[in-house]
């Protein structure tokens, strides 16, 4: 349902799609697949996310500062290939626009891209998207880049008498992600926590001033009373599914580098390095752990972002694992938690690594991070090499492992680290006394209680 401008005012465009590449005999794959977000949400999640993109603030001017009296919001983009992968994710920083950002990064590939933009965009970002030529652009439904009224009537302007489409973005996620993901938790977070992270995010970024003047300001000529609840509750799923990757890493994490024995095992001393920006760290370990829901593989999802550059620092390309591109569900063996078939689907699977690499932004990655939320197998680890990424940063403990076990080895990596070629950090939990108490239930209640 679409207005004559080509707004999309209800969920419906947004729904996930991937019901329709089911095989339809396979009933109980497709109840598997479809819980976890749609592509579209992730995009945005992900665009919104990097709102919050740490910057050195030695080196980097603050924004705005274009040195006029305007007034911008901080705007985080993700632009879609129309070959549905990610071309590039960036924020606003330096004095200049996210979208603009991406523009001048990424020019002769933005024909055709979709954009997920945090925010509405500005007239100077509508007038680089038109004439650009992306087939659409997506906002949420939270205060625009600028609130000036005159510029939002502007990019309005823009795109009217263009082809390319803008629409407000509702995020639609459904219970079953949630309580899907929340399952998975480790046991020291409580719904409590999850609570807390969310009422916080939701409060960074919603306000309730902006969106009774949003059915003007948008324009959103159907926003009534009854939908602004509905959004405000969709918003509020969003957050909660942000929270759930986001809860566990406010209980504290540090990043500390490995080495490896002789006998080719991890270790990690108490007096090791740390990565040498945590901001950065944490932020990216969150994205890869978000690209890692995105799996097809319902027994271990991975997520990977690389990010280069060592003074402008941007992400190069991201990735989770999957099976081939528009493969239909039936197509490949999908071995699930509890099925014998599970070694059968290992030729297929393409690994988040893997889908980083063949898509990435830029063809030198000399100096690059990967963030990837596992240890990088045998498979991998010789294409990371080859890359140029030179630092690993996994988003899990890995001390103390030794051999891989399973169907995929893991040797390669350590031989790496070994000698020296790759550094390669861990991601802590701090130990929390929750956790501890985690095997005397009646103390726990306590805890939770008080
Ligand atoms: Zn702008
Ligand atoms: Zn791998």
């Amino acid at each position: 349902m679409e207005d004559e401008r080509g707004r999309t005012n209800n969920h419906e465009q947004m729904m996930p799609t991937c019901s329709q590449q089911s095989s339809s005999q396979d009933g109980y794959c497709r109840e598997k697949r479809e819980t976890r977000i749609s592509k579209e949400n992730l995009y945005m999640v992900l665009a919104l996310w990097m709102e919050r993109f740490p910057i050195q603030s030695s080196r980097v001017q603050p924004y705005p500062n274009s040195g006029n009296s305007k007034k911008f919001k901080n705007v985080g983009v993700v632009f879609v290939l129309p070959t549905d992968r990610v071309l590039a994710a960036d924020c606003s920083r330096d004095g200049v626009h996210g979208v603009a950002r991406v523009m001048v990064n990424h020019c002769g590939k933005l024909e055709g891209c979709k954009v997920f933009v945090s925010r509405k965009p500005c007239s100077l970002c509508a007038k680089l998207l038109v004439q650009s030529r992306v087939s659409r652009v997506f906002y949420l439904p939270i205060e625009p880049e600028s609130e000036n009224e005159g510029e939002l009537a502007r990019a309005d302007n823009l795109f009217k008498v263009s082809p390319v489409g803008q629409s407000v973005f509702v995020p639609c996620v459904e219970e079953r992600v949630l309580t899907k993901d929340e399952k998975r938790l480790p046991e020291e977070i409580t719904p409590d926590d999850i609570g807390k992270c969310r009422d916080q995010l939701f409060e960074e970024w919603w306000s309730a001033e902006w969106i009774k003047r949003a059915k003007v300001c948008l324009p959103w000529p159907c926003l009534d009373d009854r939908m602004k609840t509905q959004v405000e509750s969709d918003f509020k799923s969003l957050m909660k599914w942000i929270a759930v990757v986001k809860a566990p890493m406010d209980k504290g994490v540090v990043f500390r580098k490995v080495t490896v024995t002789d006998g080719l095992v991890i270790k990690c001393d108490r007096d090791a390095d740390h990565y040498s920006d945590f901001n950065i760290a944490s932020h990216m370990m969150i994205f890869a752990k978000m690209l890692a829901r995105q799996t097809d593989d319902p027994k271990k999802g991975v997520g990977a972002v690389i990010m280069k550059g060592t003074e402008d620092k941007e992400v190069a390309t991201l990735g989770w694992n999957g099976f081939p591109s528009k493969a239909l569900y039936g197509e490949f063996p999908r071995a699930s938690d509890n099925d014998d078939a599970l070694e059968t689907k290992f030729p297929y699977v393409i690994h988040a690594e893997q889908n980083a690499l063949l898509v990435r932004n830029a063809k030198d990655l000399t100096d690059g991070v990967l963030f990837v939320t596992k240890l990088p197998c045998d498979e991998c680890a010789p294409m990371i090499k080859l890359s140029g990424v030179k630092t690993v940063v996994v988003g899990e403990m890995i001390e103390g492992s030794s051999q891989g076990g399973g169907e995929l080895s893991y040797d390669l990596i350590r031989v790496y680290i070994k000698e020296g070629i790759i550094s390669c950090y861990q991601m802590e939990t701090q130990k929390t006394p929750a956790k501890r108490l985690s095997s005397y239930p009646e103390l726990r209640k306590k805890m939770k209680s008080s």
